[in-house]
């Protein structure tokens, strides 16, 4: 709850902030933005996560403050010394990586802010709303009820991102008019520009990941009478096309994106088995099929990692499919393909044709 929240930020003087792997915009714009209002309120502030900045967000004002952590002594102490411990935009010790185990272990009051369901029961207090739009959300919260006076680009940059990027740019059902005064009180606080933010994350992409891109878009398959479509991002391709593995960022919507589909999803090949992102329409809940495979995440937009061979770990979640969403009509194991795989099969057969004509 924020009423408890305020006065225990009020009364402790060292924070220590973290937030999940492989961190998204409203994972560090909340953590920049919590931290530099912490510090411009006169708190001492550690900011450490398990992995980097993604190269989309490296621009960020204040960004430069968030370390990586590489068991430095200096950055356990901070921890061991730190009154309170914050972790933003996930609920559990296992999406923190190697800081997991020891912020679960701190001696600190550990407190959550976040908008993920079912948070897991170490933390010693909970600011948490599942229907937040962001992280970033709460965060704008507990600046306003302390001393919104403060916001200036850094923080202002950091909330706007936040809300910006887990809104899919202000168009997913969480957004609501309130969220709009929310950014509209941000954007005049920090006297910043949307366009220039915008572009920086969205439109900087290399032609490396285009190119990635454009293979994952060649291997999009639909299913289930073209209610659920997936595609894939192999290791082959990325080393193929000399991208790197972030490229992928954003490629799942494109999948979501045709017509029909109510459900999509990417896999991304890791060492072991697969990332998996699942995302769907407004109507359409993907988080208890990311659920199943020990993920988590929102009702439209969730991930998991499944161990295993790539092609069986497919195979598995996308058969899974009916038993999570309500599909229409076609059989479960029905399988339609593409436009471009049946436009492929009409040409070998048509060489073959005139093979055996000639
Ligand atoms: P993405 O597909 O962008 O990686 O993740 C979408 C959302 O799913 C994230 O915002 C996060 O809430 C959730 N998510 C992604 N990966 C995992 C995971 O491995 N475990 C859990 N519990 N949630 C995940
Ligand atoms: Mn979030």
């Amino acid at each position: 709850m924020l009423d408890d929240l305020l006065p225990l930020l009020r009364d402790h003087e060292r924070f220590f902030v973290t937030t999940h792997l492989g961190p998204d915009g409203d994972a560090i714009g909340s953590q920049v933005a919590l931290g530099h209002f912490l510090k411009q309120w006169g708190k001492e502030v550690t900011m450490v996560n398990a992995d980097d900045l993604p190269y989309n967000l490296e621009w960020m004002p204040g960004g430069d403050d968030i370390e990586v952590f590489e068991g430095a002594l200096e950055q356990r102490r901070a921890l061991a010394e730190a009154d309170v411990a914050i972790v933003l935009d996930t609920n559990g010790a296992e999406r923190l990586g190697k800081l997991g185990p020891m912020v679960q272990k701190s001696e600190a009051v550990k407190v959550l802010i976040d908008h993920h369901r079912e948070p897991e029961p170490w933390f010693d207090h909970y600011f948490v709303r599942e229907s937040a739009a962001a992280a970033g959300e709460l965060v704008y919260e507990i600046i306003d009820a302390l001393d919104p006076s403060l916001i200036d680009t850094s923080i202002a940059t950091g909330l706007y991102t936040a809300i910006m990027t887990d809104t899919g740019s202000f168009r997913y059902s969480s957004v609501t008019p309130r969220i709009h005064r929310i950014i509209a009180d941000i954007l005049e606080r920090g006297g910043i520009e949307a366009a220039p933010i915008h572009e920086r994350i969205f439109d900087r992409k290399s032609m490396q990941g285009l190119r990635l891109l454009g293979r994952m878009l060649n291997r999009i398959r639909l299913r289930f009478d073209g209610q659920v479509a997936y595609s894939v991002v192999t290791q082959r391709m990325v080393r193929d096309t000399n991208a790197s593995w972030d490229d992928k960022e954003g490629f799942v919507n494109y999948v979501l994106s045709i017509e029909g589909v109510k459900a999509a999803l990417l896999f991304s090949e890791t060492n072991d088995g697969s990332k998996i992102s699942f995302r769907s329409e407004a109507d359409v809940a993907v988080d208890e099929w990311a659920r199943h495979f020990d993920g988590g995440g929102h009702r439209n937009a969730s991930g998991a990692y499944v161990k295993g061979i790539f092609e069986e770990v497919i195979e598995r979640v996308v058969d899974a499919a009916p038993q999570f969403i309500d599909l229409e009509g076609a059989g479960p194991n029905e399988y339609r393909l593409s436009e471009e795989d049946a436009s492929y099969l009409q040409t070998l057969l048509k060489l073959k044709e005139d093979q055996s004509s000639s």
